[in-house]
């Protein structure tokens, strides 16, 4: 008998995979972003109160296998999936996209946190954020000799020391490659998301000699399968529903 399949997304790789789910099955959103419209699965949106929430969502609505689709920084949600999969009796499955690897001619720091961050921005000028809205609680402490860009999903004004710029991915080579230009950046701060809408900027910085400030990935717990894309996921779920 096919399994039914509760399919938590975030990435463009998730809404891919709810393309090719079916009727009964579930594509679960945070919120945050913009719902589709044209699935031909269910779709519901916002969190289920944790780890014991989500256990009973599973099992109330007769969930068989947990496909863990989100961010790879979105270590909350996934440590509640493979919880959650666990307390229901369940199969979980990750995508886990790989990170992207520097090159021979990067100059790429990895930082933990947004401390060791702000540390090892000091001796820079005009930072070039990318790696969401955290920035922007901390606009009230830019140092006096630098000057932010920072790039987010939120669009809001630019104050005399920050522009914000707000955008969505995916982001060509040639506008990166302008956007660097017109802002002089001289350091890039970006996750390892690993995702190819948004590598163009790491091209542009290695053209530049920019450094890039790269906030470590979070630890991801391990579930029954994992993948390092959406195709062959939706390949095993496949399988498994033929078998
Ligand atoms: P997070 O810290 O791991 O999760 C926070 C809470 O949001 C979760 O505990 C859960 O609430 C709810 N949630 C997250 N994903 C959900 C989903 N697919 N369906 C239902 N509820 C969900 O996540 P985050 O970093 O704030 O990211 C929120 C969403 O944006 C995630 O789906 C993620 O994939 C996506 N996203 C994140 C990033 C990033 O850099 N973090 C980037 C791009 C997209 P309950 O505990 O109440 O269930």
């Amino acid at each position: 008998m096919r399994p039914k399949v509760l399919l938590l997304g975030g990435v463009s790789e998730a809404l891919a995979m709810a393309r090719h789910l079916a009727a009964e099955d579930i594509y679960s959103l945070a919120g945050l972003g913009r719902v589709p419209q044209d699935l031909p699965c269910q779709v519901r949106v916002g969190g289920f109160g944790g780890a014991e929430g989500l256990a009973r969502f599973i099992s109330e609505a007769g969930i068989q296998v947990l496909v863990d689709a989100t961010h790879p920084y979105a270590a909350q949600i996934s440590a509640n999936a493979a919880r959650a999969a666990q307390l229901a009796g369940i199969a979980c499955w990750a995508l886990r996209r790989p990170g992207w690897q520097a090159q021979a001619a990067d100059d790429w720091r990895e930082v933990a946190d947004w401390r060791e961050l702000i540390h090892t921005l000091a001796p820079f000028q005009r930072p070039l954020f990318t790696l969401g809205r955290e920035p922007l609680e901390h606009l009230h402490e830019i140092p006096e000799h630098q000057h932010w860009t920072v790039r987010c999903l939120q669009q809001q004004p630019a104050t005399p020391r920050a522009e914000i710029i707000g955008a969505r991915g995916p982001f060509s080579l040639e506008s990166e490659r302008e956007l660097f230009a017109r802002l002089q950046c001289d350091v890039l701060i970006s996750k390892n998301s690993g995702s190819a809408a948004t590598d163009p900027k790491l091209q542009v910085a290695r053209e530049r000699g920019v450094p890039v400030l790269v906030l470590r990935r979070p630890e991801l717990p391990a579930v029954d399968r994992e993948f390092s894309d959406g195709q062959s996921l939706l390949a095993a779920l496949t399988a498994r529903r033929l078998g």
